[in-house]
């Protein structure tokens, strides 16, 4: 009996994924290059489906039907390139290798390329839920040729999580490294919303001086309102459990340094490169990053600067007042961070080709990835309608929705200065929104410097051309570099 579908790597994604195949009815061949992970894999799941172990790559590659279809799902990088090579070299002209891990889309630019040279089909693809989603249902960004996507389409849809009206979350993004890239910008947002949570955490904990129950509580009612999304709901599920072992607030006795992997600063290093500010999701790769400077941190705490009580010290009425402005705050910060990352997806298209449907993607991450969220039917309309082509902010609904937290979001941010509670991505949103206002920006000073020191040229508001000043000279001289 031969397997419609082969998963290599049996980790926690591979193996969820290969169980969901089976459970949609595929035949799965299943291979990892520690033997002894496949045998705990069939003892445990085996009997749920129709899997087809191997020992070896050949073995996988010759238990597969024809064109062949194999799932990686490895340790990104180095592993997955020699997983590739290993395929290729018993695959055939016509067959697909799926990478399912986080890979850097540029990897996945080159790999195509090679693939492409054995007339074997290369598709970067991004997966998205974490081992739950990938057991029941993830949200799925392929790239790759259309010919792969046809051949995939009907295993992945089946697969893949169904938004509320019931289409699956799985959508072909684009060529070569299109999917994966998506994935990645999915991450640095999910990091910029996280970290948004984060700091409207921090304001009621230590300006409001509230317990993580009691925030819990008011994260479980911000999830009814606009803000109803995945990330909110574990925040309210994290902050009301206790510790087993202690008694205490289960945050209480997690240390305070985040984790990454990667994906973040993929994200925000991609942006710098292509010269798109995604400034929220900068600041909250930047958090994490202080939250992981050990020395420095505890520097600070031998040798303490004098500072502002971060308590502001409300009466009850005024507090609840103030947990509003707080919600509006994260709603207006999240919508920036939001249209940043679609921002810098809809320039990546432009510089590597894609043509990536923004509407489709925002309904791809209805359900089953991080961020998936209620709001994300709003950004399809917006961009199905053609108002958010410049930006996200300036669609009808999102701007009215800025307008309103507007007030708001100035007071939070303005009380946490004061109060030294520090709100990155608050704040750099609330900048870029400013800065977007703005008739006039001082870069105008920054072009005069720049001439000055580095004769760099400036233009005209009034005359086109480039100039320079020549500032040594007596009057300062103009002259006209180019027209
Ligand atoms: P890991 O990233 O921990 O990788 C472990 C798997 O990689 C094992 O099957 C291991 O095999 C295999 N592997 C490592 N090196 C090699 C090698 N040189 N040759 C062959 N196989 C190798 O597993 P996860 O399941 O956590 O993730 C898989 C992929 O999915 C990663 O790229 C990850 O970034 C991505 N991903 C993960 C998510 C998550 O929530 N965890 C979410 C979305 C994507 P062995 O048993 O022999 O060591």
């Amino acid at each position: 009996q031969e397997a419609n579908v082969g998963v290599v790597g049996l980790a926690a994604m591979g193996a969820s994924l290969a169980r969901n195949l089976a459970h949609h009815g595929n035949r799965v061949a299943v291979y990892n290059r520690t033997y002894k992970r496949t045998e705990a894999f069939m003892q445990e799941y085996g009997s749920e489906g129709v899997f087809i172990p191997s020992q070896t790559v050949k073995e996988f590659v010759e238990s597969l039907s024809v064109p062949r279809t194999a799932i990686i799902m490895v340790k990104a990088g180095e592993p997955t390139d020699q997983v590739i090579k290993e395929l290729a070299e018993y695959m055939e002209q016509g067959d697909i290798i799926v990478d399912g891990g986080n890979a850097y889309f540029e990897d996945t630019i080159r790999r195509e390329k090679e693939m492409a040279k054995l007339g074997i089909h290369f598709v970067g693809m991004g997966v998205s839920g974490g081992e739950e989603g990938a057991l029941n249902g993830p949200s799925m960004m392929p790239g790759g040729s259309d010919w792969s996507w046809n051949t995939l389409k009907p295993i992945l849809e089946s697969i893949a999580a169904k938004a509320p009206d019931g289409e699956p979350c799985v959508a072909h993004i684009g060529p070569n490294g299109a999917g994966h890239f998506v994935k990645m910008v999915h991450n640095g947002i999910e990091y910029a919303d996280m970290q948004l949570i984060a700091e409207s955490y921090d304001l009621m904990r230590r300006g409001l001086g509230m317990a993580p129950e009691q925030i819990g509580d008011v994260f479980a009612q911000w999830n009814e309102t606009e803000l109803d999304s995945y990330l909110v709901e574990i925040t309210a599920e994290v902050l009301r459990k206790r510790d087993e072992k202690t008694g205490k607030p289960l945050v209480d006795v997690i240390v305070d340094h985040a984790g990454m992997k990667g994906t973040g600063t993929w994200t925000v290093q991609t942006a710098l490169s292509l010269g798109v500010p995604v400034t929220g999701i900068a600041e909250a790769v930047f958090a994490r990053g202080l939250s992981d400077q050990t020395q420095l941190r505890e520097q600070a705490q031998k040798d303490p600067f004098n500072g502002p009580d971060a308590s502001l010290a409300l009466d009850d009425e005024a507090k609840q007042a103030f947990i509003e402005l707080i919600r509006q705050a994260l709603y207006a910060s999240k919508i920036v961070a939001y249209a940043q990352g679609f921002n810098e997806i809809a320039e990546a298209g432009k510089v590597y080709g894609w043509d990536i449907d923004m509407a489709q993607l925002a309904r791809i991450w209805r359900a089953g990835c991080i961020i998936r969220a209620k709001f994300l039917n709003r950004i399809s309309d917006a961009f199905e309608s053609g108002a958010a082509d410049v930006s996200l902010l300036f669609a009808p609904y999102f701007k009215q929705a800025l307008e309103n937290c507007e007030a708001a979001w100035r007071k939070v941010i303005a009380t946490a200065v004061e109060h030294g509670i520090p709100t990155p991505v608050f704040s750099s949103s609330l900048a870029y929104f400013d800065g977007l206002r703005a008739k006039r920006l001082p870069a105008a000073l920054i072009q005069g410097q720049r001439d000055l020191f580095g004769a760099h040229t400036y233009q005209r508001v009034d005359e086109p051309g480039a100039f320079h000043t020549l500032w040594a000279e007596p009057g300062q001289k103009e002259i006209q570099v180019s027209h």
